[in-house]
């Protein structure tokens, strides 16, 4: 296989989040009944005409502005005719000759390390309805809800290599999809959709091997196996003297295999041409840059302050901008308290383990910005510790956002209060109870020292401050 190289091209349809259809008032709901929201104009009917939904459009120009695409200012729409039982005009509204978005790029992250993946284009266009196939044993059946539904296009250039790097390329999509808001990213419900196209090559060579397309692949898990087991399937083609015909394939994700469904001799002839019921659209750089300034801090921007300005490790940096409403949390506090490391600390390590627990999430969180501030003062300035914070202060902020950390640590009593004299006396119990340890220690094995600030922590049962057990104990224990 290491003779070989994959080469790697990815379709992603995202299901733009609007109120209604692409080109009609249709409602857009995910839970309506099957053909509830279908309307004259997206059953098809004659005399009926579309309209186009601004939004969408707005959508659209966001996700190429992200992408770093260059935004057409002159726009028209195509017809692109096929005939399908779940497509009742005959024809779906797509763009053709002129795509919204041209060019630009999706950042990813993989094993290899960072790079940029070139797009080719992001165009609008329909959904078609859902034929469904697996109710009877006979019929099929017919939900139109979908048809009409405004979706992008991202299509990427053939420029990705591994199946890592295509699983990376999705997961940076589905993460700057959600971030902006444009789609809900949600890969069971079909919202984001993604077509593969493999060849391999051998290394070294420029020209492109034949390409196999596998349709439809609905998660990220799918995609990468899908992809993993083509290369391989290609290579051992070539390996064994076959030609790789250009074909389509489906992913089987029971059995583990992708299968044929139909060569590709020739592409097929959907006879484009301007969709006459729709007149072009122009916009003005103005509105373009009213879209941008509607754009929130980007994940990688985000990332890069929260490094540079607030001294956070990359790794923290990375977690926090996983997810938007996690990166806004943070950030609304981050801004008001000192101490940013307790608060990200805080964020990842307790609160997401409650949120997991609950199966709940970031935007659930209802604790105030002052009740934040009064809980990570308590922590930073050392008056509870981080443990004791956790594993009883959070817990009754979470569950009931009226609790004031301040009252709660008080009825709780949980204030590392006790005075110098009092921690001297546990301090000189501990290291009395235990003489192995102490002999050790004067060894030379000084990390014992967590050991005895941890047993002083028990017996003082947290009322003292680790910082002044760590004085008190060392003072004796380093003493000739
Ligand atoms: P279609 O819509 O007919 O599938 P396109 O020519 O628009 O075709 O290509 C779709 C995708 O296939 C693009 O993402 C492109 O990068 C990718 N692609 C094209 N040729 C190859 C190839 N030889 N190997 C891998 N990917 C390819
Ligand atoms: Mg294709």
């Amino acid at each position: 296989m290491h003779k070989y190289e994959a080469v790697i091209g990815l379709e992603v349809h995202a299901q733009l989040k609007t109120q209604s259809k692409l080109l009609a008032s249709d409602g857009t709901n995910f839970d309506a009944l099957p053909n509830q929201n279908v309307s004259p104009i997206t059953l098809g009917h004659p005399g009926t005409l579309p309209k186009m939904n601004k939004e969408a459009i707005a959508l659209a120009i966001k996700m190429g502005l992200v992408c770093a695409s260059e935004i057409s200012t002159n726009n028209y729409f195509a017809r692109k005719n096929y005939f399908y039982a779940d497509l009742p005009k005959g024809y779906q509204i797509s763009q053709h000759t002129t795509p919204i978005c041209i060019g630009g790029k999706i950042h990813i992250h993989t094993s290899a390390g960072e790079r940029d993946i070139k797009l080719t284009r992001i165009h609008l266009e329909e959904d078609a309805g859902k034929s469904i196939h697996d109710q009877d044993d006979e019929l099929t059946f017919l939900d139109y809800n979908r048809a009409g539904m405004p979706l992008i296009e991202i299509v990427s250039e053939p420029d990705m290599h591994t199946a890592e790097e295509a699983a990376a390329y999705l997961t940076q999509i589905r993460k700057l999809v959600r971030w902006i808001g444009i789609c809900d990213g949600n890969m069971e419900e079909g919202s984001l959709r993604c077509d593969a196209n493999i060849s391999v090559r051998l290394k070294g060579s420029s020209k492109l091997g034949t390409r196999v397309e596998v349709k439809n692949l609905n998660s990220i898990k799918h995609l990468k196996h899908a992809v993993e087991i083509e290369i391989e399937r290609l290579c051992s083609l070539i390996d064994t003297g076959h030609t790789i015909l250009q074909e389509t394939r489906s992913y089987d994700a029971d059995a583990g295999i992708t299968f044929s469904i139909r060569t590709k001799e020739d592409a097929e002839d959907y006879r484009y041409f301007p969709e006459p019921d729709l007149a072009p659209f122009k916009f003005t750089q103005t509105y373009i840059q009213e879209l941008k300034d509607q754009l929130p801090l980007l994940p990688e921007e985000c990332f890069k302050k929260y490094v540079e300005a607030y001294g956070l490790s990359t790794y923290d940096a990375e977690q926090l901008t996983e997810d938007k409403s996690l990166s806004e949390l943070f950030e609304k506090i981050a801004i008001i308290t000192t101490y940013k490391k307790q608060w990200a600390n805080t964020l990842l390590g307790p609160v997401r383990a409650f949120l997991n627990a609950d199966g709940r999430s970031w935007e659930n969180i209802r604790v105030s910005n002052d009740h934040w501030v009064s809980f990570l003062s308590l922590v930073g300035e050392g008056k509870i510790s981080f443990s004791q914070a956790s594993q009883k202060l959070l817990p009754l902020m979470l569950s009931d956002a009226s609790s004031d950390p301040m009252e709660l640590v008080k009825k709780l009593d949980l204030i590392q209060d006790a005075g110098e004299e009092q921690i001297q006396q546990w301090v000189n119990q501990v290291i009395a109870s235990m003489p192995d340890k102490v002999a050790e220690y004067k060894k030379g094995k000084k990390g014992l020292i967590g050991l005895f600030v941890g047993e002083v922590k028990k017996v003082s049962k947290g009322k003292a401050d680790p910082k002044v057990s760590t004085q008190l104990l060392e003072s004796i224990l380093n003493e000739k």
